[in-house]
């Protein structure tokens, strides 16, 4: 299979060549065109196995589809920790460099300021970690009213962490009607039941 099989767009294939890819790998063939028709998505696959080009290209062919620019986030993406979380900016940024998308990356040990600034003028994407995305939410900083797309990434490591709680009140604040990608490297019970609530007939993915 080829990148350009899986439905992304002309823009999207550009920025995949320039990244050097010249092969999907198995959670990309996979998870991709199912994103791209708006299914829910549930992945079981560790880092390393390009999951996050999995996610982020048909993310940004979904967004970048959408009418005008909006003002409040449409996707919000969990991350575990601040570099994961960094790591899947950085992605959004190399393969959406030929759209206007704006993002804002919500973790702790940085300034609220700056953070509070970005949400302030709008932004489409949010990447954040479960703590700093609530503290936001509590100063009445984020709408999340207007997001369609849901990542819960890395889902055991947040477990392991005890995100659980604040992952389940912040899927608590956003509209029912939505897409949800669960990416976890293992399916224990408690994560299982987390997929079972969130997803609404998720195409299974394992790689
Ligand atoms: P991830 O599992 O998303 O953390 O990605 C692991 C690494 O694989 C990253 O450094 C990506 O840049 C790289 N990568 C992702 N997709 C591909 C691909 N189709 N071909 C080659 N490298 C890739």
């Amino acid at each position: 299979t080829d990148f350009a099989d899986l439905g992304l767009s002309p823009d999207l294939l550009t920025a995949v060549a320039d990244a050097g890819y010249t092969t999907p790998t198995p959670i990309q063939e996979q998870a991709i065109p199912y994103v791209l028709q708006g299914r829910d998505v549930l992945g079981c696959a560790q880092t390393g196995t390009g999951k996050t080009a999995g996610f982020t290209l048909p993310m940004i062919d979904i967004l970048a589809s959408g009418r005008a620019r909006a003002r409040m986030p449409r996707t919000l993406i969990l991350e575990p920790t601040r570099e994961l979380a960094a790591q899947v900016a950085n992605s959004f940024e190399t393969y959406g460099k030929h759209h206007k998308l704006t993002m804002a990356l919500l973790i702790g040990g940085e300034s609220f300021a700056d953070q509070e600034r970005k949400l302030d003028r709008g932004v489409d994407v949010l990447i954040a970690t479960p703590g700093r995305l609530m503290d936001l939410f509590d100063r009445g900083k984020i709408l999340l009213s207007d997001v369609r797309i849901l990542v819960i990434d890395e889902a055991d490591r947040m477990l392991d962490m005890g995100f659980i709680p604040d992952i389940e009140r912040i899927v608590s604040l956003l509209p029912k009607i939505r897409q949800t990608l669960f990416f976890s490297a293992t399916m224990p019970p408690e994560i299982r039941r987390l997929a079972d609530a969130f997803l609404t007939n998720p195409k299974e993915i394992t790689v």
